[in-house]
């Protein structure tokens, strides 16, 4: 593969090279830490917008993560991403399509650009990333694991359209089972509950809406607290590990009972 230095293919080889997007916070991170932590010999491509954050999720095991700063939304973001986890280590084994953004707006306040940024992020993107990556995860016979939400199979008063759009990478999850089982590739899903991050401090909402936020996701969360992040990092890496082979076409909610309660 152009660019792939003896050493890195030598080290890939034994082990899974692994894609996360949205890897400098939240569970984007901890799922970049939980396969670097899980395998030793795996080698984890951290994507996100930022260098700063990509560093210090990198710093946690210096030379087996690699930060990519890359936005997954540009023209040109999904192939990037795709040629230099190929061009550093010669291959591709598990994409993980966590970024995403929860800009929160009740039905009256959607604009056609607050609408086209959500889906191009939260949709698009994954679908053209995951695009990009398919002849190489079909060559490695791969798994592709999408970063849903507990409310896309229920529904988010106040935030309608990023629920809708994360039921949509449902969809994808299930069609792209089917779609993809012939080439030997796996498509799951995980689907968060509430979970402690970053992403509400980009949702446009005031503390007193956070704190409305919170008490509802409480509400709604039959284990009664806020998840972790490595909580669902967990999930991600089992999902996606070689023993869950048998596995395709699953959306697993990892939200403390929320979609049950
Ligand atoms: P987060 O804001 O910490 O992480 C999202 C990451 O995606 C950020 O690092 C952000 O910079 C990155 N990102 C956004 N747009 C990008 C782009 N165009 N290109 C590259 N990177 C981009 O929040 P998080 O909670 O860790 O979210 C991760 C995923 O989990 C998201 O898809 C989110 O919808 C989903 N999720 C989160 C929760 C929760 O309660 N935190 C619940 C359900 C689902």
């Amino acid at each position: 593969m152009n660019g792939t230095t003896g050493t890195d293919e030598a080290v890939a080889g034994r082990g899974r090279v692994v894609v996360v997007t949205g890897a400098g916070t939240g569970i984007g991170r901890a799922t970049a830490w939980a396969f670097a932590e899980q395998d030793p010999r795996a080698r984890v491509v951290a994507v996100g917008r930022r260098a700063e954050p990509l560093v210090g999720t990198a710093e946690r095991a210096a030379g087996r993560i690699v930060p990519l700063v890359a936005d997954v939304t540009a023209p040109d973001g999904p192939a990037a991403v795709v040629r230099a986890a190929l061009e550093r280590f010669g291959r591709l084994d598990v994409l993980v399509n966590n970024a995403g953004i929860a800009p929160h707006a009740t039905l009256g306040g959607y604009t056609p650009e607050g609408i086209g940024t959500l889906l191009a992020t939260n949709l698009t993107a994954p679908v053209l990333l995951t695009q990009a990556a398919l002849p190489a995860l079909t060559d490695s016979r791969g798994v592709v694991v999408n970063v849903s939400t507990a409310v896309g199979l229920r529904g988010w008063p106040g935030n309608s359209v990023y629920a809708a759009s994360k039921a949509a990478v449902d969809t994808l999850t299930r069609s792209w089972a089917v779609e993809l089982a012939p080439r030997g590739i796996r498509v799951v899903a995980v689907a968060p509950g509430a979970i402690e991050t970053p992403i509400a401090d980009h949702a446009g909402i005031g503390p007193e809406q956070r704190a409305a936020l919170r008490a509802w996701q409480l509400a709604h969360t039959p284990l009664g607290r806020i998840g972790e992040a490595a909580e669902v990092a967990w999930a991600v890496t089992q999902l996606a590990a070689p023993q869950a082979s048998f596995v395709t076409g699953v959306v697993l909610p990892v939200d403390g009972g929320a979609v049950v309660g």
